[in-house]
């Protein structure tokens, strides 16, 4: 892993958490991406080396969605940047990580990203991504 590229965080309203992170962070969102496969919509703020990723929900049935009802607002993921994903995600297999995704697919920020299960990494859902050429 090369660094944390981003923290996903899941809110409920994408207005008012932009401006609590604009406040907080002392600088504004640099881009809103909708990610319709996933049912949700992005806000992200650049703070170093590392962003953070707001998500809400674009439809009932998002996963963001339900991860709100079942634990509230917060962090929902922590995001690990990495030279080729591919070959990650057959390492982390190969050491017994469960994959939720075995293929990277089309994630925010022109990324290729795919999760880890939290079961496998101690209640942490694991992002891993790579930047797309
Ligand atoms: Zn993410």
């Amino acid at each position: 892993m090369q660094k944390i590229e981003h923290i996903g965080i899941a809110v409920n309203n994408l207005e008012e958490a932009e401006k609590r992170f604009a406040q907080l962070l002392n600088t504004v969102s640099y881009k809103r991406e909708v990610v319709e496969s996933e049912g949700v919509i992005t806000s992200f703020f650049k703070i170093g080396e590392s962003k953070i990723e707001l998500l809400a929900a674009t439809k009932p049935d998002s996963p963001i969605q339900k991860f709100i009802d079942k634990k509230g607002e917060g962090i929902h993921h922590i995001a690990f940047e990495v030279f080729d994903i591919e070959q990650k995600l057959r390492e982390l297999k190969t050491q017994g990580f469960r994959l939720i995704n075995e293929k990277p697919k089309d994630g925010a920020d022109n990324k290729k990203i795919a999760f880890i299960h939290p079961k496998s990494t101690g209640g942490i859902l694991v992002e891993i991504c790579q930047e797309k050429k």
